[in-house]
């Protein structure tokens, strides 16, 4: 199962003429989706916290061909609202638009009881996995509005749709993230172009994983690689008519 219909297969140049933006994109499933997207004809914009990551990618980009990707070194637990603006108008003054932002940067945090939970821990996790994504959405929401049909997708999890136990700050985000969508989704509906869903990828062959889940035979888990359709589908037009739901790539 995937969030695209069964019959759907992405064109080779599927997302050709359009600019994405992809946070957390040095590493995991964010690294697959931007070189998925770069492949398939769009300029993506690497966003990270480890340079050296993005210009790996960069240069996994280029190899192939495909449209030259731009990098945007930022660790998002740092940024504050006056930088994203800083930024916002920078790309602003380069892109006629943006087509497509994929919120995908995230931590995991710590997996203990909410009785033992470090507030410093918590902030950071809500910075990165909520805050960030907000502010991020708010000052790019006048370059999406220039798109004739933009895509906002956040990362969601199994553990910010049904509470679960030790999960603590990482499954609060993912809940609030939940929120957030629904919320700007309702509200860009009636007045805008933009459409916003959430994605849950499911178990994920990744450093991430990998940490969650020390006893786990991690090649029982896909790759990443085995998943960049599903973004491929939110990022192109054939989702234009999907919005504000909550989606899963294995469910
Ligand atoms: P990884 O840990 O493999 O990759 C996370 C990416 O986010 C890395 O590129 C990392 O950069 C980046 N990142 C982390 N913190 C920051 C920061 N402060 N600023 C900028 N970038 C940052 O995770 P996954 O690929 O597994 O996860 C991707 C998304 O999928 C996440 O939202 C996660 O919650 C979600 N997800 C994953 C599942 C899985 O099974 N893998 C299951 C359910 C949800 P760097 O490498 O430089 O630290």
């Amino acid at each position: 199962m995937s969030c695209y219909p069964a019959n759907w297969q992405p064109a080779a140049d599927e997302l050709s003429g359009k600019t994405l933006l992809v946070t957390g994109a040095g590493d995991g499933i964010g690294r697959a989706v931007a070189i998925a997207c770069a492949e398939h004809g769009a300029e993506v914009l690497l966003l990270g916290r480890t340079e050296s990551k993005l210009e790996a990618v960069y240069d996994a980009i280029v190899a192939t061909g495909a449209p030259e990707p731009g990098i945007i070194p930022t660790d998002l637990g740092r940024v504050n609202h006056d930088a994203l603006c800083a930024l916002a108008s920078e790309l602003s003054q380069s892109l006629p638009k943006l087509d497509g932002l994929i919120h995908n940067a995230s931590i995991l945090g710590d997996r203990k009881p909410i009785a033992q939970t470090s507030a410093a821990l918590w902030h950071e996790v809500m910075q990165i996995n909520l805050n960030a994504s907000f502010m991020l959405t708010q000052t790019l929401l006048p370059l999406l509005t220039k798109a004739p049909a933009a895509s906002v997708v956040f990362t969601s999890s199994g553990v910010g749709r049904v509470g679960r136990a030790y999960w603590g700050a990482y499954a609060v985000s993912k809940f609030a993230t939940e929120g957030l969508m629904q919320v700007l989704a309702d509200e860009l509906a009636g007045t805008s172009q933009i459409r916003v869903n959430s994605l849950n990828p499911g178990a994920v062959n990744t450093a991430m994983r990998r940490m969650a889940y020390p006893g786990e035979q991690p090649s029982n888990n896909l790759s990443p690689e085995d998943l960049v359709d599903n973004w491929l589908f939110l990022m192109s037009d054939a989702s234009a008519n999907i919005n504000g739901q909550a989606l899963s790539a294995q469910a």
